[in-house]
């Protein structure tokens, strides 16, 4: 008796998927702050916005792959929960590096919220997005959190620098990881209902309507602990609803410092966007997606954040789905 090879799928030729671009609305920097000041200040008690040149951000706590946000900035919303739900679309295994062509950055730093390469790990799994690719270098700080079958616990770990794919979809922020001025909010205490990233964009979508805004950074969340979400093993019955999803993903309060990676954006002119994904990761074996943090008293959110130019579209589904967007 002998097995047979289970074939793995290629990575998607970038050349062959669609891709939309839509420019977005770019305002200063000083008017985002006066846009989300007041809404964020019914959400916490402690608000504080200035801009300031982006810190390092390959320094601790960020440990990130480049030290800014700047140069040709960019969000990029790839794929879709529908390549995921009802059932997994195992062909939809795409790569970091691809991602060059599709917005002309060179090099590219790309941070935010996915699935993982399940062909690398075995498994279906989150990943926190942190690849700087030059030339002739490459920088992968990817992490990806995965389920532990045997206890139901979560498992962090880092990807090696020559794995750079990831699967489904993913929610990034892009630009040359050059340094420059950023968005620095500080938040801390909880009061009002909304999570901070939710505040940010409700802000921004009730004030700029139909011209969208996109910001996307890293956040660093202290003093507290947050709900989050990790994705099990592909489900081999289908998900039809978001009962079935909630039953079917594995929630986890964990603890913080964490650092969160990836983008909101404030409008979607129908092309199936992700209004908001952040995923999480820490040096403590903690991390997954972010919805809201779960001890409001105590609380503290650190965010840079930077505009977004455009807005890509890659391999958007003819059919989208109408939950898992969460
Ligand atoms: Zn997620």
């Amino acid at each position: 008796m002998y097995k047979m090879a289970v074939s793995l799928p290629e990575t998607l030729n970038m050349n062959e998927l669609p891709v939309k671009k839509l420019k977005l609305n770019v305002p200063s920097l000083n008017e985002i702050n006066e846009v989300i000041l007041p809404e964020l200040s019914k959400n916490f008690e402690t608000v504080s916005i200035e801009i300031v040149q982006c810190p390092d951000l390959t320094q601790p706590p960020f440990y990130l792959a480049a030290e800014g946000l700047s140069g040709n900035e960019n969000i990029i919303d790839v794929g879709s929960p529908s390549y995921l739900l009802p059932l997994v679309n195992r062909n939809k295994v795409y790569n970091f590096k691809d991602l060059k062509q599709v917005t002309g950055s060179d090099p590219i730093f790309i941070i935010g919220a996915g699935a993982g390469p399940w062909p690398y790990s075995g498994v279906n799994c989150e990943l926190a997005g942190n690849v700087y690719s030059s030339c002739n270098n490459v920088i992968n700080g990817t992490r990806l959190v995965k389920v532990n079958p045997k206890n139901k616990s979560y498992i962090l770990e880092k990807l090696p620098t020559n794995e750079t794919r990831f699967a489904l979809l993913a929610n990034y922020y892009s630009s040359n990881g050059l340094k420059g001025d950023v968005l620095r909010i500080v938040c801390e205490k909880r009061i009002g209902s909304l999570d901070f990233v939710t505040s940010i964009r409700q802000a921004l979508s009730k004030f700029y309507g139909n011209q969208a805004v996109g910001l996307g950074g890293v956040i660093l969340m202290e003093n507290g602990k947050v709900n989050v979400h990790v994705m099990p093993d592909f489900s081999k019955t289908p998900i039809n609803s978001d009962d079935d999803l909630n039953k079917w993903l594995n929630f986890f309060e964990i603890p913080t410092p964490l650092v969160g990676l990836g983008y909101l954006v404030s409008h979607d002119p129908g092309l199936d966007l992700r209004p908001q994904h952040f995923h999480l990761f820490s040096e403590h074996g903690a991390g997954g997606h972010y919805h809201y943090d779960t001890q409001p008293a105590t609380i503290k959110y650190t965010a840079y954040l930077n505009l977004a130019k455009n807005l890509y579209r890659v391999d958007q589904p003819i059919d989208g789905v109408s939950f898992g967007k969460d």
